[in-house]
This record gives C-alpha cells, sequence and structure tokens, in this order.
C-alpha cells in the first residue's frame, strides 16, 4: 500500500577494480552538478552526499526482487533520505548484464526504431554512462518537501518510484550534458542523447506495473509534445537534439518542482495523463515483439551453472 513497504533481494556480485576507479571521480562532482540544476533555488537547498560509492562489477547471481520482473542492471542503496543524506548511497553498475540487455535488446531494437541515419549513434560507452548517471542522478535534487509535508517519498505516496525513477533518467541525462560542457565526458553527445532515446523504447516495454515503465511512458509523451523526436512513414523516430534537450531541462524542472512541493495531487494528473501508451506507440512496440526481440534477459544461473 503507498508503495511503504519494498521487497527482498540479493546479488553477488565481482568487483570490477579498474572500472570502479575510472568510476570514483564522479560522485566527487556532485555538489556542483546539484547547485547548477534547471529549478528555482528553493528546491535544490539539499547537499547530497558524497561519501557515495560508485563501482562497477560482475553479477554472478541474482536472487528475489532483482530476479523478478525486469532485470536491474544498476543499483542505489540504501533508500532511506535520512542515511541517503548523512552518508550518501552505494552505486552499483552491474555490467555484464547491462552488455547483455545492450546486445540482445538494444541494438535490434534500434535497427527498427531508430532513423537509419542516427543509428550510429547507439553506443554501449553512452548506455553505460546513461544507466550509470541515472544512479548518480537519485542523488541529486529534493529529498524533504519545502512546505513541511515531510518527505518526497510519503507525500507523493504510491507516485513516488515513478516520478523518482524518471527525476533519474532526466538528471542523469543533464548531468551528461554538463559534465561533456566541461569536458569531463568523452564521446559525442548525439551518442548519449540517441541511446537514451532507444532506452526509452526498451524500458516502457516494462508496462505500467513498473515504476520505470511508468516514468518511460511519462517521458515517451513529453518528449514527444515538446518535439523531441519525430516519427516517419516507416515508424522510424528521428531526434531533434536541440529540442531534445529543451524537453531534458523543461521536464527536470517539473518533476523537481512536484517532488519538492510533494503535490500529489498534481502528480496524480501527470500519472493519468502521461503515463499512458498510445496505439501508435503501442503498434511499434507490437512490432518489437512479432520479430521476437526480448523484453528482458532471462538469466542461467546457480551452482550447476558455476560447474560447482
Ligand atoms: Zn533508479
Amino acid at each position: 500500500m503507498f508503495g511503504y513497504k519494498s521487497a527482498h533481494e540479493t546479488y553477488v556480485l565481482i568487483k570490477d577494480m579498474e572500472w570502479s576507479q575510472r568510476l570514483s571521480k564522479y560522485a566527487s562532482l556532485l555538489p556542483d552538478l546539484q547547485s547548477g540544476l534547471p529549478v528555482a533555488d528553493v528546491y535544490k537547498t539539499e547537499t547530497p552526499g558524497t561519501e557515495s560509492q560508485l563501482a562497477a562489477f560482475d553479477v554472478v547471481y541474482y536472487a528475489g526482487d532483482c530476479n523478478a520482473g525486469s532485470k536491474t542492471i544498476a543499483v542505489n542503496l540504501p533508500n532511506d533520505e535520512e542515511v541517503q543524506l548523512q552518508k550518501g548511497t552505494r552505486r552499483s553498475q552491474l555490467k555484464n548484464a547491462m552488455r547483455a540487455k545492450f546486445d540482445k535488446i538494444l541494438i535490434p531494437l534500434s535497427e527498427v526504431l531508430i532513423d537509419p541515419d542516427q543509428r550510429r549513434y547507439i553506443s554501449f560507452d553512452a548506455f553505460f554512462a546513461n544507466t550509470m548517471f541515472h544512479e548518480v542522478a537519485h542523488g541529486l535534487g529534493i529529498k524533504n518537501t519545502i512546505n513541511g509535508k515531510g518527505t518526497v517519498r510519503e507525500a507523493l505516496k504510491e507516485h513516488a518510484s515513478a516520478l523518482e525513477e524518471g527525476k533519474a533518467d532526466v538528471l542523469g541525462l543533464y548531468m551528461i550534458t554538463k559534465l561533456h560542457e566541461k569536458g569531463e565526458l568523452e564521446g559525442e553527445l548525439r551518442e548519449y542523447y540517441t541511446t537514451f532515446m532507444a532506452s526509452i523504447f526498451r524500458s516502457v516495454r516494462f508496462g505500467a506495473s513498473s515504476a520505470h515503465g511508468k516514468a518511460n511512458m511519462i517521458r515517451f509523451n513529453y518528449f514527444r509534445e515538446e518535439g523531441a523526436f519525430t516519427r516517419n512513414e516507416n515508424g522510424q523516430y528521428t531526434i531533434d537534439f536541440e529540442k531534445l534537450q529543451k524537453a531534458m531541462n523543461s521536464l527536470s524542472e517539473k518533476i523537481l518542482t512536484l517532488q519538492g512541493d510533494g503535490d500529489y495531487e498534481g502528480v496524480s494528473v501527470l500519472v493519468e495523463n502521461m503515463a499512458q501508451i498510445q496505439p501508435e506507440l503501442q503498434s511499434d512496440l507490437d512490432r518489437l515483439a512479432d520479430l521476437g526481440i526480448p523484453v528482458d534477459i532471462v538469466f542461467e544461473q546457480g551452482i550447476e551453472v558455476l560447474g560447482l
């Protein structure tokens, strides 16, 4: 009820020391990015914890909630706001699971839905970065409402997770944009944006029962209204990079404001109007299903697979 109780899960992970070293520098940039958020100052007075650990792992075993339904490729825990503000969080990138989703889902999906001229921008490094900065972006923004309604999570009840996931997606892309501007991140911005767009199709397929699925439906509809992409008669999507960047900023502002105000009514309206799959998008998703492109990966795991 209201999303108050979480399910349990466990991972067995092997840490990738080299990748983890490369990632550790980003956590220290959080306070600077927080102050640059595209929203009124009153919504960004909290200081994100810089104690956060950012590390990459390969997964050898998933158990419980993470292996039921959509498979997690990155984790940011704990969820408790008080602990987050005092101690920061541990953000774990699950590299081999990410690679599997990229190869088996994102690439085949892009070959159907992304404009052939923009497909060259789909890259694993961009997918990895988008996923990583999604996790880092959970640390940005606002955990407590500005008007005495308690934590954002309490105020927004059953909509809290979907909005928080939507925030992390869009602020993750904001971070990438800022770091790219500062010269802290390599590659072309178009790679991050195109891969981000392709990933919306991937995540929309998780459906309305998933917080990630809902967040992506809202973003897809919002981006469409803002002209961030167009769809041609072949059902292929072309991204307008400039408009996508604008939409990214305005959606960030909208979400952060709803969170800071603890505006349960406002979020309910947003979810009702925007967390929907319109017939046109549904027909595109049906094409993916007809082609046998999986919604998610399924693990073969356990002591037999490990030869133990
Ligand atoms: Zn998340």
